[in-house]
């Protein structure tokens, strides 16, 4: 739990969650350990309902349904993803981009998350998950699956995509990627010689720092690392054209840069959250891309562990609490 930005996560016994009139009540098995917990943790998000349990990439059963609960049953497989919900209402509703509702809440941000036992959320807002989905292999997709899905799509078709930061979402996003016949160039810290290894076992065609310049111009690239500076690096990257996405929730500032490396229709976007219609698209088209995450499972109480880890870049693939012991 975290009861104040700045602090550590603190272990707390708390009563079972009541789920609201919409809510399912679920018996958590896994939660995925997401970059986004960190900038929450560290303050750099700064609207957690406090005291806040954090976690966004929950996979569990449902235990029991608020009375106006829908589309889900008692004993079901489910995910629980950053969106919990939103206003239903509203422009950005109306017209297919939930995702940007300014009423959306998210879980393990304004609504208690997965890091925990048990955890409530929006019926509305779950997805169902197949029987016999291993808790600890799937949680990751909830997150890093799902926003890598997004931004993989806003960065066009081109064949030559760019992945800078290979952790969670880029281990998925280069999946995708190859099953659609296209080329991944992986970009890491300096010297991660075991992070460019691990791109290249992903089907990598090239992998190397963020500091050099891929063989051939990109058609597009994905930054996944918090780190403004890596904008201007991926917008020389990338050919005339290009489309750089930057997909984090949060980023250090941006550097100035000469406007002749964004010259040539070259574009810079974010991509935000995600919308119901995401989690359908990208559960389908990772099970027909027999998508495989990498994890490192920490129990429950190593959260603050996994976290550390996280944050120096220690983790290969994606870092999951097995919050259930049984779903290792
Ligand atoms: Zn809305
Ligand atoms: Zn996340």
């Amino acid at each position: 739990m975290l009861e104040r930005a700045g602090d550590p996560l603190v272990s707390k016994d708390v009563p079972v969650p009541e789920p609201g009139p919409l809510d399912a009540l679920v018996r958590v098995e896994a939660c995925g350990v997401c970059r986004t917990d960190l900038h929450i943790l560290d303050g750099e998000l700064d609207e957690p309902v406090l005291p806040l349990v954090p976690g966004h990439q929950v996979v569990g059963r449902v235990e029991a349904l608020g009375a106006e609960a829908t589309g889900l049953a008692v004993g079901q497989a489910v995910g629980i993803p950053w969106l919990g919900s939103t206003c239903g209402h509203c422009g950005y509703c109306g017209s297919g981009r939930e995702n940007l509702c300014d009423d959306a809440r998210f879980t393990g941000y304004h609504r208690d998350g997965g890091y925990a036992e048990y955890t409530t959320a929006d019926s509305r807002y779950c997805i169902p998950l197949p029987e016999g989905t291993r808790g600890v292999e799937a949680a990751p997709l909830l997150c890093a699956g799902l926003i890598g899905h997004r931004a993989l799509r806003m960065a066009g078709k081109g064949e030559r995509l760019g992945l800078y930061g290979f952790g969670a979402s880029a281990h998925i996003v280069a999946q995708l990627a190859r099953a659609e016949g296209r080329d991944v160039y992986a970009f890491t810290r300096r010297g991660d010689d075991e992070g460019q290894a691990f791109a290249r076992e992903l089907g990598a065609c090239w992998a190397g720092s963020s500091e050099e310049r891929p063989p051939e111009p990109l058609d597009a690239a994905i930054i996944f690392a918090p780190a403004g500076a890596l904008v201007p690096a991926a917008l020389e990257a990338v050919g005339k054209g290009g489309t750089v996405v930057c997909a984090g929730i949060h980023m250090s500032d941006i550097p100035s840069f000469p406007y002749s490396i964004l010259w040539g229709e070259r574009s810079v976007r974010s991509v935000a959250n995600l919308t119901r219609e995401d989690g359908h698209e990208f559960f389908t088209a990772a099970a027909a891309a027999s998508v495989r995450t990498e994890v490192e499972v920490f129990s429950l109480e190593q959260a603050p562990l996994a976290l550390e880890a996280l944050r120096a870049g220690r983790i290969r693939g994606a870092a999951v609490l097995a919050v259930d012991e049984s779903a290792r």
